[in-house]
């Protein structure tokens, strides 16, 4: 018997129901636009189109990864980011909602005509640093990672976006190597949750993310402790920089900062109102 989108959507929805996924509809209707290439809008306005067997089988398997709890984004490798979509691999973390929060830092910092350079520390897929190069057609960025995938992913998410002339990438540890001085803006999300927390992280995350974007250590803070020098060395006097932060962490992140002869840090909450970022800026020369 034929299967049309509308019955492959409902079908897909009840699975994803009855297997107590958190966004049923929305994740259904995801996957079924990508197994069957249909959009969205076409879903609501062909209904009756026939699903080809073929397509009936990718969407199964993809109904049968989710059951299993991998994020959508992973199944179909694909992530909206602010105004952005990236390709995510298997190697970097999925771009989240509450890391736009940067965004609405470092934006209202530049005009549109500001020229200039920036440093995503931990890049990952490109979310930040390309987000930010797309909203500011002056500025140029580098971003570093740890991970060889990570970099390749976020090369290829630059080359897609047409931004590969202003954003350079380099495997590597942190800011090593790098001068004094150098940036503008420096931005980064490194993992920062406590290591005995991450077991009991949903399933989506735990077993589905790289580790290595999320383990922050003991307490969730080493990586801070390593950057937040960092970041104030390779910082131009003046300049500007935007971490992401877990929700409980802002006075111990902020103190961090501060301790290393940051100025004006601040804290920034994402949509959820949680504490979500840790700003501030190095200070001026000859203050
Ligand atoms: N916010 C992410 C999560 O909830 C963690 C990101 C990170 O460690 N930088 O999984």
């Amino acid at each position: 018997m034929s299967l049309t989108l509308l019955q492959a959507w409902t079908g897909a929805r009840d699975r994803l129901k009855a297997a107590q996924i958190d966004s049923p509809v929305i994740d259904s209707r995801l996957l079924v636009e990508a197994a069957t290439g249909a959009s969205r809008l076409e879903i609501a306005t062909d209904p009756y189109r026939v699903v080809s067997d073929e397509q009936r089988a990718v969407l199964d398997g993809y109904l049968d990864r989710r059951e299993r709890r991998e994020p959508v984004a992973r199944i179909i490798g694909r992530k909206g980011f602010w105004k952005i979509m990236l390709n995510v691999g298997p190697g970097v973390l999925i771009p989240r909602a509450d890391t736009e929060t940067i965004l609405d830092v470092v934006l209202p910092a530049f005009d549109e005509q500001s020229r200039f350079q920036m440093l995503d520390l931990g890049v990952g897929s490109g979310a930040i640093l390309l987000a930010i190069l797309a909203e500011r057609p002056h500025a140029t960025g580098l971003g570093t990672d740890i991970s060889e995938d990570a970099i390749a992913v976020a090369r290829d998410n630059a080359a897609r976006l047409g931004l590969e002339a202003r954003a350079s990438f380099l495997y590597g540890d942190w800011t090593q190597g790098m001068a004094d001085a150098s940036f503008d803006v420096v931005v980064s999300n490194p993992p920062y949750i406590a290591r005995e927390v991450i077991e009991g992280l949903e399933p989506e995350v735990r077993l589905h993310e790289p580790m290595v974007a999320l383990n922050g250590g003991e307490d969730g803070l080493d990586h801070y402790r390593t950057l937040a020098p960092e970041i104030l060395r390779v910082l131009r006097p003046g300049g500007l920089f935007a971490v992401e932060i877990g929700y409980d962490q802002a006075e111990a992140v902020t103190a961090l900062f501060e301790a290393a002869g940051a100025g004006d840090v601040r804290v920034v909450k994402d949509l959820g109102t949680r504490d979500r970022v840790v700003a501030g800026t190095k200070k001026p020369l000859g203050n």
